[in-house]
């Protein structure tokens, strides 16, 4: 359908180009334009009504609404808009937030605490960041040939040149001429698709990291610097990985003097249960990369949180190589700095960890309950508000549909239709994230609208001979 002239949406196809947009059916179709937000709502131009059942991209952990915040925004923009971080220049927001953020962080990899914090933009800003950090401490320990890093087929870590070299999905890489060079992926650790048969979650966990072993000897220990891992994958399909995956994985890690990074960039901020997926998965890292849910999205920002070796490390660097030459105009700026101190303190003061835990609750057993009988559902996978449902052609063999036919990005459109903001991911894999302040009640309203939209396409699949 043509937009009428001069509406938003035929003003966005005159001028916009979009991330992550198949551009052919954009220019025929046009954009959804979301004009506005309330709760876990949103709600096009037209005034019709959508759940945000991943809270946007993973991001919006207190919905669209938030004064608290948008005062804090504010306040900070009168006082002092602007300032920097270079050349030891500071301001409170900054020294706030990096205070609020090492109290809050988990224990490193070597038991103590965290040390110090760096801001960014972005995530892929922050795991390019924490990629320099590893490269040039190892520079500035005299072992420049540990720079190799290791990270997962399937993990997500962003799109600038060197984070989507972490990043193991095949549509960021060979579209883009990447990976960069030194850049290595091991397994997935999704049992569902990648077990052996009959192989235990433990024996399975055990094989993955004895693989992980395997590369780091293949490549030599003394030029492998850092593994990279979200705790629970996100973009990737929600995969959770055996509970005693990270444990065996950390300990081979720690054998071969290999770091920790942890990319926290969903996982953090209570999304799993606990404040930070590390402790709901059993890691100590000796980086630990946060964004999205810092400041609820209202205002970009994202942390380098690292531990005192790696700080150091760092620190080492200054007299033996040469200053850390490294830093955006934007790091630590103090509006998002301001409107994420804020966001910690709402967490905090809401108890927003002891609600995930209730709501997540529900909403896992809910989710299994409605569809894990379901034909089209292959396996429902998640913890806390973080859950994936991988949709199948034959349940039996755990057989996904032919790629081309577009199955789970269907099940999205149609949710739209019944009021869902969906997303769709690898192996037709709908990922679920809504804001973190979803009650009950709201869950059982998505769950409802999942329902019939799942059960339409079912009804489409077999009129097509699909299903
Ligand atoms: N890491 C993870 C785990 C992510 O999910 C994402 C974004 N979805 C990123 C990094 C990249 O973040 P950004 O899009 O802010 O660059």
């Amino acid at each position: 359908m043509t937009p009428p002239r001069n509406s938003t949406a035929a003003r966005d196809i005159a001028y916009a180009l979009h991330p992550y947009t198949d551009h052919k059916a954009h220019l025929k179709d046009g954009p959804l334009v979301i004009s506005r937000g309330k709760g876990v709502r949103v709600y096009d131009e037209q005034g019709k009504e959508y759940i945000e059942t991943v809270a946007g991209l993973w991001c919006a952990s207190l919905g669209f609404d938030n004064e608290r915040l948008v005062e804090a925004a504010a306040a900070q923009m009168r006082k002092l808009p602007f300032y920097h971080a270079f050349t030891s220049k500071s301001h409170e927001p900054l020294v706030d937030l990096s205070e609020m953020l090492i109290e809050r962080a988990p224990p490193s990899a070597d038991g103590a605490p965290m040390s110090k914090v760096f801001f960014a933009n972005s995530g892929s800003e922050a795991n390019d960041s924490a990629i320099k950090m590893i490269w040039y401490m190892n520079n500035a320990l005299g072992r420049p040939e540990k720079k190799k890093i290791i990270a997962r087929l399937r993990g997500y870590h962003g799109i600038t040149l060197a984070a989507a070299s972490l990043t193991g999905l095949p549509a960021n890489h060979k579209l883009f001429d990447l990976p960069l060079p030194g850049f290595h992926h091991v397994s997935t650790p999704h049992h569902y698709h990648n077990a052996q048969p009959g192989e235990s979650e433990e024996a399975f966990a055990t094989r993955l990291a004895e693989e992980l072993e395997q590369k780091i000897l293949a490549e030599g220990p003394e030029t492998v610097a850092a593994f990279w891992a979200e705790p629970i994958m996100g973009a990737g399909g929600v995969v959770v990985p055996p509970a005693t995956y990270f444990p065996k994985i950390q300990a081979v890690l720690k054998k071969h003097d290999v770091l920790f990074v942890a990319d926290e960039v969903i996982c953090g901020f209570w999304r799993t249960g606990n404040y930070w997926g590390c402790q709901t998965l059993g890691i100590q890292p000796d980086i630990l990369v946060c964004a999205k849910a810092l400041s609820a999205s209202y205002l970009p920002i994202s942390a380098v949180i690292v531990s005192e070796k790696v700080f150091q490390g760092i620190a080492e660097g200054s007299s033996s190589i040469g200053t850390w030459g490294h830093g955006f105009t934007y790091s630590g700026h103090p509006v998002p700095a301001a409107v994420a101190i804020e966001t910690l303190k709402i967490y905090d003061e809401t108890d927003i960890g002891g609600h995930v835990k209730r709501v997540g609750a529900h909403m896992q057993a809910a989710l299994r309950e409605r569809f894990g009988d379901h034909p089209l559902v292959g396996e429902l996978r998640g913890t806390g508000l973080i859950a994936g449902m991988e949709l199948v052609a034959d349940k039996a063999k755990k057989v996904n549909f032919d790629p081309a036919k577009k199955v789970g990005g269907r099940l999205s459109k149609l949710g739209e239709k019944h009021g869902l903001i969906m997303r769709a991911m690898v192996n037709d894999s709908l990922g679920f994230s809504p804001p973190l302040i979803i009650t009950e009640a709201e869950v059982d309203e998505m769950l409802d609208r999942l329902g019939t939209a799942l059960d339409e396409l079912m009804v489409e699949l077999r009129r097509e001979s699909i299903a």
